[in-house]
């Protein structure tokens, strides 16, 4: 036995698996070639952040479109930093995207997948072998410095002007301790992490090919940073060395903020002798302020926090295409030519994505979810405003549901034409477009009243109109007999007519179907008249004409 292989059994006594065991329990995936196993990895340690469910998209569309596997695994070797149902809220907001999982963690102490476990504190037993082997090899040893020891040692690098800080080279104190001094240590019970032996060089750089960001070079990494703290729970770059390479990721895609410790990953990879996956590094969500660009902010922007989206009532179909026209800047373009195609026909490239960061715009995103609930069914609309409703707007749930047949109704105007209605961007939104079908909601409101009319002149529409209104006409009928209307009340029933000689008349048919609407409505802009009015039946539309008579007079 070498020295080496000594202190490894002294530092793992109860690690009897290997390497070779892990690399057999976790063969290489059967997977067609080209196919691309990615992660989305979270820490429960807060919200969902749209920046967040951005990634995971991303992450879920390349695995999704090579025909690879996506898993969730949980980062969760930070206890300190944990919150209460951090890892339920992950899986929640995933799902309420419909982002589904291929492997990973589905809930409370359970998952699925042959690659786990993919909770990172349940694997504390993969981490030791990884580790135990790298000690054999002298490339990991323990470190017995405390805290204050680590201060002093930066103290004296700044005292002495080092341009590199750190544990590492000639600094690193516990590199060379003999083996005696080791176990001595170890066995006096005296706390230790397990640092990396780094073979890294000042003078050295390494490149390499970001799929987002294009060739990136920096110095090597030199540090002998910490493998297992004290408590023998790995630090992030250990574990996503190990876990990445036993749950054979091919495609590392995460935020940027991790773009500098590339060097030391590339090298933990190399030195634990696995195959260094592909790197992808997103840059974060934006949003304008002020004229500049800055991050979307946990604390100052709700809408940083998935659960914002539920609460508005943005349909996820919405959300998911608006990432994608910030994931990739031909979507929007792919998407006028396939209207109706769904969003997984849509072929993400991860080369095409935002080098400087995609701006966040909510504005934007409601008007692509107007797009997309205009292609929505009245059946869908109706369904997932009741289910929206439910929780954020009881009374509003209680009046669709009341007669669902009516709601759908509503919900049907100019729906499936060509030309699709654009006015709901968000459940939140429906109270308002539907309020006048309600007498609930409704507000007998004739301020929109055309101002070229007097009062008077407007009652006068309502009466003439009121003693020839028929339930039984057909669209056409309709639209006739408000024609008739015009010419004996002093309107013109063409419009190019008026404008030729405007003042030959009060106005045109547009004036006279504005004072209908108004009265029936409240409203100068709505959908269909005709089909609000036999939505409405005989009884209100007659009730609503003669309030505005009244209030006129
Ligand atoms: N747990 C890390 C984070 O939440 C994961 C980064 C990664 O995807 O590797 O930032």
């Amino acid at each position: 036995m070498t020295e080496h292989e000594r202190l490894a059994a002294l530092l793992f006594p109860d690690v009897t698996e290997t390497v070779e065991d892990l690399e057999a329990r976790f063969p290489a995936r059967n997977l067609k070639e080209g196919a691309r196993v990615t992660r989305f990895a979270p820490s429960p340690t807060g919200f969902l952040h749209i920046g967040g469910l951005f990634s995971a998209l991303i992450s879920k569309l390349n695995a999704a479109t090579t025909g690879g596997v996506f898993l969730l695994r949980i980062e969760d070797t930070d206890k300190k930093r944990e919150i209460t149902d951090g890892v339920s809220e992950i899986i929640k907001g995933l799902g309420a995207f419909g982002i589904d999982i291929d492997e990973g963690v589905i809930g409370f102490e359970q998952e699925t997948g042959d690659y786990g476990p993919y909770q990172q504190s349940r694997r504390a037993g993969i981490y030791h072998v990884v580790a135990k082997r790298l000690v054999e090899q002298g490339l990991a040893y323990p470190c017995f410095c405390s805290e204050e020891t680590l201060s002093a040692i930066r103290e004296e690098q700044e005292k002495a002007g080092t341009p590199i800080k750190g544990y590492f080279g000639k600094w690193a104190r516990c590199r060379d301790l003999t083996f005696e001094q080791q176990r001595e240590r170890i066995e006096s019970g005296a706390p230790y992490t397990l640092r990396l032996r780094s073979f890294g060089s000042e003078d050295k750089r390494i490149s390499f090919d970001d799929l987002i960001k294009g060739k990136i070079e920096m110095p090597e990494n030199t540090q002998d940073v910490v493998l297992l703290k004290t408590d023998g729970i790995p630090t992030y770059h250990f574990a996503h060395a190990v876990d990445d390479h036993f749950m054979r990721t091919t495609h590392v895609i995460r935020g940027d903020e991790w773009i500098s410790s590339v060097p030391l990953h590339i090298q933990l990879f190399k030195t634990c002798g696995f195959r260094v996956p592909k790197y992808a590094h997103i840059s974060p969500v934006m949003k304008e302020e002020n004229g500049g660009k800055r991050k979307l902010s946990k604390r100052k922007d709700p809408e940083a926090a998935v659960t914002y989206y539920a609460e508005q009532g943005y349909p996820k179909e919405s959300v998911l295409e608006y990432l994608l026209t910030l994931a990739n800047s031909n979507f929007e373009d792919w998407r006028r030519a396939n209207p109706d195609a769904p969003q997984s026909d849509f072929p993400f490239n991860l080369k095409k994505m935002s080098v400087s960061g995609a701006l966040f715009d909510l504005t934007k995103l409601t008007d692509v979810s107007k797009n997309v609930i205009s292609r929505f069914t009245a059946e869908k609309v109706l369904a997932d405003t009741l289910a929206w409703a439910k929780e954020y707007d009881p009374v509003l749930a209680e009046l669709l549901g009341a007669d669902e047949a009516f709601a759908k109704a509503i919900f049907s105007i100019d729906r499936g034409t060509a030309k699709p209605r654009k006015d709901i961007g968000k459940w939140n939104e429906v109270r308002d477009y539907a309020a006048y079908f309600y007498d609930a909601l409704y507000e007998n409101d004739l301020s929109a009243l055309p101002e070229n009319l007097t009062k008077a002149q407007c009652a006068e529409i309502l009466s003439a109109y009121l003693a020839v209104y028929d339930p039984a006409d057909d669209k056409d009928g309709w639209f006739a007999r408000i024609k008739d209307l015009c010419e004996p009340l002093g309107y013109t029933p063409n419009v190019k007519e008026y404008k030729k000689n405007p003042d030959a008349f009060k106005g045109h048919v547009g004036d006279v179907s504005t004072v209908i609407r108004v009265a029936v409505t409240g409203r100068r802009n709505t959908p269909d008249l005709y089909s609000i009015l036999q939505i409405l039946g005989e009884q209100t539309v007659r009730a609503r004409l003669n309030a505005a008579i009244e209030a006129l007079s």
